[in-house]
């Protein structure tokens, strides 16, 4: 049984980044993982310009002169007028507008006050105030994007503004999903006879994938069966950047998914792992393919996938090493929290903001609600409470540390 920490250090090793990329639309490119880096030829801002409506004027004439002229035009955002002031003059100004020659400074117009066509400055601004200088934001030819972060909005923003019509990205990792168990059966059968189940790990799977940024291939059920089970693992080894299946992996007579691993001579790095839920985790390699076989215990699903799974498929994905870890915070137990102590231990529940600092609410205090087979008690839960090796109890009030989903 592998420590946690262990598992991950060793998945990660054994993930390669893909390094295909593709050419994206912009509007198209949310989410993907940045293939290039990038630079522009423009500066940010391309201008001395200004940071809100008012008036320009050359710091120094506050020396000499009690109030200023006003020009007789103004320059709104958009005019290309040249445009230069002379001392003692100023020249209405509005955000986003080019600075004009001879001027320094902006002020805005709540703090002014004209008087006969002249401008009186009731506070007085510090020298360069409201005035975004030209490249103080960003100068062309350094850095704006480094290939592997994630194009979240802003950065699609920055792409845009950079006139990158066509981005570079990395192709999206394709995983393909194996439900394995006699008992199942898929959504579409809208009845179950007795002894039967759904295969929600399919479904549940396919969403963390999407949201990982893969592009999951559901491979179907396969009964407990291990030339089916072969068949199916070949077939999703061809098709596929990775290959997850559910159930199987125990010490049943009917988990088949190790044995079968062996058989088609796959390498077995981790047989089980100290994680709880989720100990009988199965991760295997073929050459450059990784295999994971998760406990079919949909919590199992939901743990394994967050805490073991999700940074590998960053890593495949090109994403940097930023991406390749969970986030943890510490948040205050709002209940006792327990765990045997022989696993690491994951809780899951909510997590929100008080104050100023975080907490954390278990499911429930009945242990029932911690089985690993209670998907209907996962419903709004966004955090996972963790506790480690032999510590069996935090008690309610003290911090936990706590892996946000
Ligand atoms: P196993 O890991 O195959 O021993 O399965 C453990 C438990 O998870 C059993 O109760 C299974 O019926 C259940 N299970 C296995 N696969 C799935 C699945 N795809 N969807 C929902 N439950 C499953
Ligand atoms: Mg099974």
């Amino acid at each position: 049984m592998i420590p946690v920490k262990d598992a991950e250090f060793l998945i990660l090793d054994l993930v390669k980044p893909l390094g295909d990329y593709e050419v994206v639309d912009l509007t198209q490119a949310l989410g993907r993982i940045l293939a290039e880096d990038i630079y522009s030829n423009l500066d940010f801002p391309l201008w001395h310009n200004s940071a809100m409506d008012g008036y320009a004027f050359r710091f120094e004439d506050l020396q000499q002169f009690a109030t200023l002229a006003i020009a007789p035009s103004d320059i709104p955002a958009g005019s290309s007028q040249y445009f230069s002031i002379t001392s003692g003059e100023c020249v209405r100004i509005f955000t986003g507008g080019i600075l004009p020659d001879g001027a320094d400074t902006v002020v805005m117009q709540e703090d002014v006050e004209i008087i006969s066509d002249r401008l009186h400055i009731k506070i007085l601004p510090k020298l360069g105030e409201y005035v975004r200088q030209k490249g103080e934001f960003y100068q062309a030819g350094t850095i704006l994007l480094q290939a592997g972060i994630k194009i979240n909005p802003a950065e699609i923003g920055i792409l845009a503004s950079t006139q990158n019509q066509k981005v570079n990205v990395y192709r999206q990792p394709r995983v393909s999903i194996i439900s394995t168990g006699t008992e199942l059966r898929d959504l579409s059968h809208n009845s179950c006879q007795k002894g039967q189940i759904i295969d929600s790990n399919q479904y549940a799977l396919s969403g963390l994938l999407t949201q990982a940024g893969a592009v999951p291939i559901s491979m179907g059920i396969v009964g407990d069966r291990p030339e089916d089970i072969a068949e199916i693992m070949i077939k999703a080894l061809a098709h596929s950047d990775l290959v997850i299946s559910s159930g199987g992996v125990s010490v049943g007579d009917y988990d088949y998914v190790d044995r079968v691993l062996a058989d088609l001579g796959a390498n077995i790095q981790i047989k089980s792992c100290a994680i709880k839920p989720g100990k009988p985790l199965t991760v295997a390699s073929f050459n450059h393919k990784i295999y994971f076989g998760i406990p079919g215990n949909p919590a199992s699903l939901m743990v394994c996938f967050s805490r073991l799974i999700k940074g590998a498929i960053a890593k495949l994905s090109g994403a940097n090493s930023a991406y390749w870890y969970p986030q943890y915070i510490q948040a205050i137990a709002l209940d006792d929290l327990h765990a045997q102590g022989r696993r690491e231990t994951y809780l899951w529940g909510f997590v929100t903001a008080n104050h100023n600092h975080w907490q954390f609410q278990p499911i429930s205090n009945h242990i029932s609600g911690y089985s690993s087979g209670n998907l209907i008690s996962w419903a709004g839960v966004n955090a996972l409470a963790i506790l480690k090796v032999n510590q069996t109890y935090i008690p309610r009030g003290e911090i936990a540390l706590v892996l946000m989903l």
